[in-house]
């Protein structure tokens, strides 16, 4: 019997999908034809994001689309995994019963039995399942089942400069409005040797800038006896050649040390650039968050990276309306945004999660009320985010070419700028390949973004 023809829908974070990558790379192993389209495909994979209530709507309306082009005969099988998957697959099946499989995060080498289930093995898997009953594969998170875990095989979903490479997954924090350690379990880390060879895989590849991921970047190595941790993972990973820029994702504050922080100023391929959510600064509220740390800690730990790092690129993000969150401690917290300037901030509003601490404390505040706050700490980042855009007019710097271009526009990033969350530098003036680097020189901004062109004394490549 042919395998079927199949196409996946990816959503949530960059750690989901690593995992729609790795799936499909298994799928496509086993003869499976990968569709970049839906259209056409027999088996439609949707691998869910289950982290806040908007990613769960956001699922559901993409699998009831789905199930009418079941019921409509336009597809013969509908997959779904990923963490709503793990968080509520019941549920699930009981909202759309046109459900054919269910694949749960620690169950990713099930893919290719979820698809085509023709094989004896599956339906053993499945004895005592009713006529009708979706196949299942859902296990909890088990240390020796992720000992062997690598994302090697990849049929990567990003454009091929960049890939994101997951160092650990789970996560040890308790942060009290977080469903993440109760979907992806403790964190668990990968091997250093096993994270080398899947960079030295996706180098070969063609990928020139790998993006580390993990819930917690910075624990790196505790649960596998690392002692030098994500410092002294950098500092391998800087010694690859072949890779031109390394980026830091997922920082967690309390975790941040000398080491680290000396590591990132002095290995030359790791951009200055540290993604470092915060999430609040108020003492009261990071205390209600439990996210160790205080306000003093906080400012002391950015004062650190700004002092030792020239010239480092800080991200964060924010939660607004967290509850019981007064209108002091709100303007507490714009008055932080202002004052600390960071070159990128991304605010979300406080999402109710039942099973999590903060789900079952008084004083939840409004929705009106959080999104109006959501506005207002945007309205406080963007005039400074503008300026620093308006500031690299008359610089030089380097830019990656992300894309093709458009009336001879290509969009790109520098150093500085994350793919897929920052903002763009917009390069005029000149033809380029996707993944080349290109020295330009900054001649104004759009808002957020950038605009350049080339610096006509002198071009570089990404080697
Ligand atoms: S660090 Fe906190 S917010 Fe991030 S995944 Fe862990 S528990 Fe969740």
């Amino acid at each position: 019997m042919s395998k079927p023809t199949v196409s996946l829908v990816s959503l949530g974070c960059p750690k989901n999908l690593v995992d729609s990558e790795k799936m499909l790379g298994l799928l496509a192993e086993s003869g499976c034809a990968i569709a970049s389209e839906a259209v056409g495909a027999d088996v439609l994979v949707v691998n869910t994001c289950g982290f806040l209530a908007t990613s769960r709507d956001e699922a559901l309306g993409i699998l009831r689309d789905a199930a009418a082009r079941k019921r409509r005969g336009e597809i013969r099988r509908l997959v779904v995994a990923g963490c709503l998957v793990q968080r509520d697959g019941q549920r699930l099946v009981e909202e759309v019963p046109e459900i054919d499989a269910l694949v749960g995060v620690n169950n990713r080498e099930d893919i290719v039995r979820a698809v085509a289930p023709g094989s004896r093995r599956s339906a053993r898997a499945n004895g005592n399942r009713r006529p009708g009953e979706p196949l299942v594969f859902l296990a909890e998170y088990h240390p020796l089942r992720s000992k062997e875990w690598t994302d090697r095989a990849r049929v990567r979903l990003t454009p091929p400069h960049y890939a994101y490479v997951r160092i650990s997954e789970g996560c040890d924090q308790k942060c009290t409005f977080c469903t993440i350690p109760s979907i992806r379990g403790p964190m668990h880390c990968k091997p250093v040797e096993r994270i080398l060879d899947e960079c030295r895989e996706m180098i070969d590849d063609g990928v020139r800038e790998l993006i580390l991921i993990g819930q917690d970047t910075t624990s790196y190595g505790r649960d596998i006896g690392y002692a030098p941790g994500l410092a002294g993972l950098l500092r391998e990973l800087d010694r690859l050649d072949g890779a031109t820029w390394i980026r830091l994702m997922y920082v967690y504050p309390t975790e941040v040390d000398e080491a680290l922080i000396d590591a990132i100023a002095e290995c030359t391929r790791v951009v200055k650039y540290v993604d470092i959510p915060l999430q609040h600064i108020n003492d009261r509220v990071l205390k209600a968050m439990h996210r160790r740390i205080d306000r003093a800690g906080t400012e002391s730990l950015l004062r650190r990276l700004r002092d030792r790092i020239r010239g480092v690129s800080l991200r964060t993000t924010f939660i607004a309306g967290f509850p019981g969150e007064t209108d002091a401690e709100f303007a507490e917290l714009v008055e932080f945004v202002r004052e600390q300037r960071f070159d990128a901030v991304g605010v979300f509003p406080y999402s109710l999660e039942p099973e999590t601490p903060s789900g079952r404390m008084r004083h939840q505040l409004p929705q009106k009320v959080k999104q109006s706050r959501v506005a207002a700490l945007m309205e406080a980042q963007q005039p400074i985010a503008f300026e620093k855009a308006r500031a690299m007019a008359g610089r030089r710097f380097d830019v990656v070419i992300d894309a093709f271009g458009r009336d001879g526009v290509y969009p790109g990033r520098h150093a500085g700028q994350a793919p897929e969350i920052d903002s763009v530098t917009y390069v005029r003036g000149g033809e380029f390949d996707v993944g080349q680097l290109v020295r330009v020189r900054g001649t104004g901004s759009d808002g957020y973004d950038v605009l350049a062109v080339p610096n006509t004394t002198g071009l570089s490549v990404l080697q």
